[in-house]
Order: structure tokens, then sequence, then C-alpha cells
């Protein structure tokens, strides 16, 4: 499974392969972006100024609310669907969207996430394994198990130039996530490097 922002969660295996943020959550964040450039025009110290800081800081917590419910939806379904679930160690996707606030706003998401399923999972004995941060489930073919360094985070499809293989990014990288279980269990996936088959 890929944590993201604009996709919450992509699923390498159905029945649901992604799960959308919510859209309060997108709308929230639009009006913090907002409310963030106007912030920056105020006078420091001044009335508005305090004024919109505190609706900032409500508007924080309203989306911090939003994330967690929504988090608690997807560990629930994850944990109920599946035995063994492969998430990343760390979002570094959390770039994307809006700097460094969508990459903050990320990885508090990334950290409840990591924290629910690891309850959640253990409850149903089911096992959570966390890929190693080196992995490069992004930049990696998940069909031929090549590598793309200069792949930007604009990039939405997965090109390979090795195979031919054409996916959407997030798709690609969940995939690569399912394939990292077999890595490290000693079986290759199909085409991994090019001649171990599954053992
Ligand atoms: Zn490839």
């Amino acid at each position: 499974m890929d944590l993201g922002i604009e996709t919450l969660a992509t699923i390498s295996r159905g029945p649901v392969n992604e799960r959308e943020s919510p859209k309060p959550l997108h709308n929230a964040l639009r009006k913090l972006a907002r409310y963030q450039r106007r912030l920056a025009k105020k006078v420091k110290g001044s009335n508005g100024y305090r004024k919109l800081r505190l609706r900032i800081a409500r508007l924080h917590k309203r989306i911090a609310d939003i994330r967690v419910n929504t988090l608690h939806q997807l560990t629930s379904y994850l944990s109920d669907h599946f035995a063994e679930v492969v998430i990343e160690d760390l979002n570094i996707k959390g770039m994307m969207a809006n700097g460094r606030l969508a990459r903050h706003i990320a990885d508090v998401g990334a950290f409840e996430f990591r924290r629910q399923m690891t309850y959640k999972m253990d409850w149903r004995g089911g096992v959570l394994t966390v890929a190693d941060r080196w992995y490069p489930s992004s930049k990696r073919c998940s069909a031929c198990g090549a590598h793309r360094p200069d792949l930007t985070l604009a990039d939405r499809v997965y090109h390979c130039q090795v195979c031919g293989h054409r996916q959407c990014r997030d798709a690609n990288a969940s995939k690569n996530l399912e394939n990292y279980t077999a890595r490290s269990a000693g079986i290759h996936a199909a085409g991994d490097d090019g001649s171990a088959r599954a053992v």
C-alpha cells in the first residue's frame, strides 16, 4: 500500500484499489493555504494578524481530526481484508503538493497511519511489513525491476524505458511494495533480477 495526499492510499490488490482523501480535507487544505498567504501580508502582532493566527490554528485542528478519522477507516479496512500489508518507512511523497505544509501534514498522517496499522494488524493476527527507507518504491519498475533515478515528483505516470511498462505512479509504487515481501523472503518476483523466479 502506497500512502499519498491526493490519493490517500493506493492498494496493489483489490477489491478497492484507491482511497481518495475526503473532500472536506481538500477544502480545508486550500483554505489553509489561502490563510497563510494572507497572514504573510499582515503586520506581525497586529489585531488582524492575531485573529488570523487563531483561525489558522483552528483549521489545523480540523484538518488533523479529519485526517485521523479517514485513517481509522482505512486501517480498519486494511486489517480486516489482508493478512499482510507492506508500507513505506517514510512518506517522502509528502513534498508533492504545496511544499513544506503538505509535507508536514503527510508526515503526521504517515506516523498516525503506522501507529494504527501496527495495533490493528496485531489485533487480527496479521503482519505489518515496513519496507526500508532506501527501497525505491517509486523509482523502480514494478514489471521488470529496472530503475529510473530521473523520475521526478511531477511524473504522475511511470514509464519504463527498459521494458516499456506504463503505470500510474502510485499504482507502480504500491506494486513495488507488494513485491518487497517476496524479496525479503528470498523469493524473487518475476523479472526482478532477470534470473530468479518464485521458489
Ligand atoms: Zn520495466
